[in-house]
């Protein structure tokens, strides 16, 4: 960690909790960008002896850490299964009745497919006090990323978050893809790299449109940022053909066709927008 670090990154004035020793706080480190860190987020991170952190973690935000903080990694590693998700709780507990300060670091928000519910309650029962430190979920700020918004008037009116593994890891066989189908227009699928071959021709089997717009955000907002336009007909092959790798949030709807208009990195490079209207609208949004 370096100085500068410490002495740039002042929290504005104002009452922010204290992390007391013995408790647990459970916090969203956001998607990737080290800005995208809440401020609840930063102050943990000042005051924590330990902070227990998932793979999703940007090394950056680990690096506001204190220097005498104890940083341990409870992610994936090298392929290898995770640490059981048990362990990581009773960890918690430990750490805690050892009266350390302990901040339990996720990716996105710990309550999305991040499984804080989980720890939290194993926390609650041993009787260790909690906060809850929500954080931007991949799946709204990764795809904001991208130029897509998860939401769009002229195009849905609910959104979908699922998850393309189910509790054991495998498959996404225990969801039912013709309810979610029918559920909304615009799903938002996290972990569904593995099974999208799957995940695609159940969509299809429930009826959606083999043209319907598919984006794949991976490692969103990062640097290494990328983005795949296709179509649920082609997604499996596609990203086969395509170096992405996870993590990657993949956008079913056409609110990705917004992409077209909104791509906002790609226009901070100096791309000119490629549609101005690409819901067909033929008039000025603001005219409605
Ligand atoms: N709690 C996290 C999600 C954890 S599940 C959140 O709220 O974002 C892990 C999945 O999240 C990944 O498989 C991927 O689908 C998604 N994800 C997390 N970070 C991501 C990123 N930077 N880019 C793309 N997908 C990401």
């Amino acid at each position: 960690m370096t100085d500068s670090h410490t002495s740039s990154l002042a929290l504005p004035d104002g009452q922010w909790p204290t992390l007391e020793p013995g408790w647990v706080w459970l916090c969203g480190a956001g998607p990737g960008d080290p800005g995208l860190l809440t401020l609840h987020g930063l102050n943990a991170i000042r005051q924590a002896d330990v902070i227990v952190y998932d793979a999703l973690v940007q090394s950056a935000i680990l690096d506001w850490a204190r220097d005498d903080a104890e940083l341990i990694y409870a992610g994936k590693r090298g392929g290898k299964p995770s640490a059981k998700q048990k362990d990581i709780s009773l960890r918690l507990v430990d750490l805690a009745e050892a009266g350390k300060r302990v901040l339990r670091l996720k990716g996105g928000d710990p309550f999305v497919f991040g499984r804080g519910g989980e720890e939290a309650q194993t926390l609650v029962q041993h009787g260790i006090p909690i906060r809850i430190i929500p954080g931007i979920s991949a799946g709204i700020g990764g795809l904001a990323y991208a130029g897509v918004p998860v939401t769009h008037r002229d195009v849905n009116q609910s959104v979908t978050f699922v998850t393309g593994h189910d509790q054991s890891g495998n498959t996404p066989n225990t969801l039912d893809w013709d309810a979610i189908s029918r559920g909304s227009q615009v799903l938002v699928i996290y972990m569904g790299m593995k099974h999208i071959g799957r995940i695609t021709q159940a969509l299809l089997d429930a009826g959606r449109p083999p043209e319907e717009p598919v984006a794949v955000v991976a490692e969103a907002t990062t640097p290494a940022q990328a983005v795949l336009e296709t179509t649920l007909a082609n997604a499996e092959a596609d990203i086969a053909a395509s170096s992405l790798e996870p993590p990657a949030i993949i956008c079913v709807g056409r609110s990705v066709l917004m992409r077209q208009v909104l791509d906002w990195q790609g226009m901070a490079k100096g791309e000119a927008p490629r549609n101005l209207d690409p819901l067909g609208r033929g008039r000025p949004a603001e005219q409605r």
